[in-house]
């Protein structure tokens, strides 16, 4: 995530492009804002001419003209404002279903490392409340900062036109008016970024808290995780009382001047102090005035703390979408079906850790299959992952064909590869769709693949094809949610492929069969075992035995049980345990 903090005029130019897409929608609403508020402007001073010139000398005539031209300005009025609130609210809408879809097709093309270190809470947030916080900036208006100023010089203009001793007057409250604005602003501007935070933190904690429901509930920590969840709603709520406080005292205060200020006009006013010049008309249009100038000040303080909400969200989505992990790619290649896989002293390291693979060398054939073994951790599952291209920046050289992995364009590579993760996810949905994804395959292609892959009789008792998985394949076993991922695997068909682990939580029984199963499958395809039960690999062409991050030893599982290294050793460990356990 980039740290750098951007100017906030820096950060409104980058939404520029965004917001020219729906440029036309913004102009109806730029040209409407001034012009309403230009009305505005004329209403009070339509109001003077109707008293001191027909309603004071009573001329009913004049004054049915006059009130005919106010009730046009009126209306017009609310026309305008309409337009200019319709339009920026859809134009805003808009440009922000523009950003949040832009976040999530960056996530969508990130590398693995990214999410590694970018929480999940941490993307949804930015991609709904902070989405939303900006939302409120250009729906809510609040980039008509520019024109309340207007608005706000428009009125004091006309006001100085019609009486400028009396304005001059009224100018005095602007100083501590200003000081108080600020005052308060600077304190709200505080209490906002508090607000955020205590809400991302109590998100956060509920996030993970419903995630490990299961462990909070079977080690009985209900209590102490509600006493942490209520210490954090605690917080949340007295933040958000405290900016309600001096939201509401600001705007009192505003309140308070602009009628203190109207009291005073009426009373000098009344005692003559602004000589023969006071018409009737003059202090009505004035009171008008007051009211119509101190309502862009009072809002003024909270659209600028809205303006500095969506800043700082704005800084923290393009702090995501600045990210750098993209997932590297290479041109087209005409024929995207490489037949074997070379690695040439290979090392890798997640990030700036140390390495976790070190100088491997082996290759694979088209129609072999090599089994990777070794203690948890040895590596096995980052080897896959360099080769999915989830990370990047391996040493060495990894080649399928005569093309370094690199230079290949990653949505062929994804193409020929199919992969049975270790930690495999079936979507909610039904079983058509998870085993196919989207693509389109034949039913009676879906079915024979599931009878190969022994998931047949568990996707009759779902229903079939239609048969619903819940969330987080949660109405499946284990064991069964993986001869489904095995299934959706086979399904695609892929010159290369990958087991990690793709039958470690079924029985020893069902793993034999499907062996037995896949093997006509399998039997043209290039393909790297990884597996922890020895007994699933024995008529693997080749097995490399990898050691901390390091191919100790290779060869056929007789060559490797006569060398008795660590694969007979890990061998003779585990016949002895089954022995052992029957
Ligand atoms: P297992 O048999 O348990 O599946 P494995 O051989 O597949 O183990 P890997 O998952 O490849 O092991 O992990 C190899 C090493 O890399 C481990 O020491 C692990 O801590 C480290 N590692 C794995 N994933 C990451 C990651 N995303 N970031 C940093 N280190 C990682
Ligand atoms: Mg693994």
């Amino acid at each position: 995530m980039s740290d750098t903090p951007q100017s906030d005029l820096r950060l409104m130019r980058r939404l520029l492009p965004v917001m020219r897409l729906d440029a036309r929608l913004y102009g109806i609403a730029l040209l409407c804002a001034p012009l309403s508020a230009l009305l505005t402007v004329l209403q009070p001073w339509l109001l003077k001419q109707a008293i001191d010139q027909h309603i004071v000398p009573k001329d009913p005539a004049g004054l049915q003209q006059l009130a005919l031209l106010y009730l046009a300005v009126v209306v017009a009025g609310f026309f305008l404002e309409s337009g200019y609130t319709v339009s920026i609210s859809y134009a805003g809408m808009r440009t922000i279903r523009r950003i949040r879809s832009q976040v999530y097709e960056h996530s969508l093309t990130r590398a693995q490392a990214f999410f590694d270190r970018t929480p999940t809470g941490r993307l949804l947030t930015r991609a709904t409340s902070d989405v939303e916080a900006l939302g409120e900036t250009l729906t809510a208006g609040a980039i008509t900062i520019v024109l309340d100023m207007m608005l706000v010089a428009g009125i004091l203009f006309a006001m100085f036109r019609l009486e400028p001793k009396m304005t001059l007057t009224l100018l005095l409250v602007a100083p501590p008016l200003a000081l108080a604005v600020e005052v308060i602003r600077r304190i709200l501007r505080k209490l906002y970024l508090l607000v955020r935070t205590t809400l991302a933190e109590l998100n956060a904690y509920l996030t993970e808290r419903i995630q490990g429901l299961t462990v909070v509930q079977i080690n009985r920590d209900e209590e102490r995780c509600l006493a942490q969840f209520e210490a954090r709603n605690n917080l949340y709520r007295d933040a958000t009382i405290r900016t309600n406080i001096w939201d509401a005292l600001l705007y009192a205060l505003v309140d308070g001047l602009a009628s203190m200020c109207m009291a005073l006009m009426l009373w000098y006013g009344a005692s003559g102090w602004f000589d023969d010049a006071l018409t009737p008309g003059l202090l009505a249009a004035f009171l008008e005035y007051i009211s119509r100038l101190f309502q862009p000040i009072r809002e003024f303080s909270s659209k600028l703390a809205i303006l500095q909400r969506a800043a700082s969200a704005m800084e923290k989505i393009y702090g995501l979408l600045d990210n750098p992990h993209a997932i590297g790619s290479g041109p087209e290649q005409p024929s995207p079906s490489p037949q074997t896989l070379t690695f040439r002293d290979v090392s890798f390291a997640y990030g700036e850790g140390p390495d976790v693979l070190k100088r491997i060398s082996f290759s694979v054939k088209a129609g072999e299959v090599v089994a990777l073994v070794g203690r948890t951790g040895s590596g096995k599952t980052t080897l896959g992952k360099l080769l999915t291209r989830a990370y990047e920046g391996y040493r060495g050289s990894i080649q399928l064909d005569d093309v370094e992995l690199r230079d290949l364009n990653t949505r062929q590579l994804r193409e020929c590869i199919g992969i049975v993760q270790q930690d495999f996810h079936l979507f909610s949905g039904d079983v058509r769709f998870n085993l196919s994804l989207g693509r389109t395959l034949e039913d009676a292609h879906l079915e024979h693949i599931l009878t190969l892959a022994h998931a047949q009789e568990t996707i009759q008792s779902l229903g079939g094809l239609e048969g619903h998985i819940t969330h987080n394949a949660d109405n499946l076993s284990v064991g069964e949610a993986q001869l489904l991922s095995i299934a959706r695997t086979m399904a695609r068909d892929t010159p290369f492929i990958i087991l990690d682990e793709a039958t470690a939580s079924v029985d020893t029984l069902t793993e034999a069969r499907i062996q037995h199963a896949t093997e006509t499958l399998l039997s043209k395809k290039t393909v790297l075992v990884i597996a922890h039960r020895l007994s699933t690999i024995r008529h693997a062409d080749r097995i490399l035995v990898l050691s901390e991050g390091e191919i100790v030893e290779s060869g056929s599982h007789e060559d490797l049980l006569t060398q008795q290294g660590t694969y007979a050793a890990l061998f003779h460990s585990q016949f002895e345990h089954l022995n052992a356990s029957k």
